[in-house]
């Protein structure tokens, strides 16, 4: 799942969009109110995490765009401690929840979690690969129907993978995408945890550039060639 972070804090930006691959999201940053406001209106994100202060455009005239444009895409709002007008305009703009200054991120992933659910009816990029079909609003892979149990570094590796499906993904970035920063781990622990998506999801799925990574081709690449 795509997920736009807006925030100029580069530090705050970083933390936040590690803990988003770490758990299975597909984190973007924007780190001005003018370049969110447009990505906003023209990428698809299943949800936006937003800071208020912004240099170019402040949160609230982003948000309050975004609404009036009609970008129905759940917000959470971040916003300063105590500042119970600045939840106030957030909430009215069109925000889905907020969450205040400085914050833990489980808290920040749990809040973002409960946005996805209760917008779930809303919410859009289901994927389809052969048999195989992966709804990001439910974390859920299943294949010919039948629902997949994985684990939490399996889910990122094939969530992660299905995203970027028709491109090779490098040993290092899926890694990166699926151990977050601590991602020292060599590439046989990779591939044994590849070994175990391929038994559970079918063989052929994913297959492995030798030197290069993985890839997942979709039926119209295979189709074209
Ligand atoms: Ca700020």
């Amino acid at each position: 799942m795509r997920i736009l972070v807006v925030e100029d804090e580069k530090k705050v930006a970083a933390d936040i969009a590690r803990a988003l691959a770490a758990s299975g999201y597909v984190p973007d940053i924007s780190e001005d109110g003018e370049d969110a406001w447009f990505r906003g209106e023209t990428e698809d994100y299943s949800a936006v995490i937003l800071d208020l202060g912004l240099p170019r455009l402040d949160g609230i005239s982003v948000l309050k765009r975004w609404r009036t444009a009609g970008v129905a895409t759940p917000v959470l709002i971040l916003t300063a401690r105590g500042s119970w007008s600045e939840r106030v305009e957030g909430i009215d703009a069109g925000a889905d929840d907020y969450l205040p200054k400085p914050f833990q991120i489980e808290e920040l992933l749990a809040r973002l979690r409960a946005v996805l659910r209760r917008t779930a009816g809303h919410a859009t990029s289901r994927t389809e690969i052969g048999d195989v079909v992966h709804d990001p609003r439910t974390m859920q892979v299943s294949v010919a129907g039948v629902p997949i149990a994985l684990s939490p570094l399996e889910y990122r590796a094939i969530a992660f993978l299905i995203h970027h499906r028709g491109r090779v993904v490098a040993q290092q970035e899926l890694a990166e995408h699926i151990y977050g920063g601590d991602c020292d781990r060599d590439n046989n622990t990779l591939e044994v945890l590849i070994g175990r998506v391929r038994r559970k999801l079918g063989v052929t799925l994913i297959e492995t550039r030798r030197g290069y990574g993985y890839v997942i081709n979709d039926d119209d690449e295979g189709a074209k060639t």
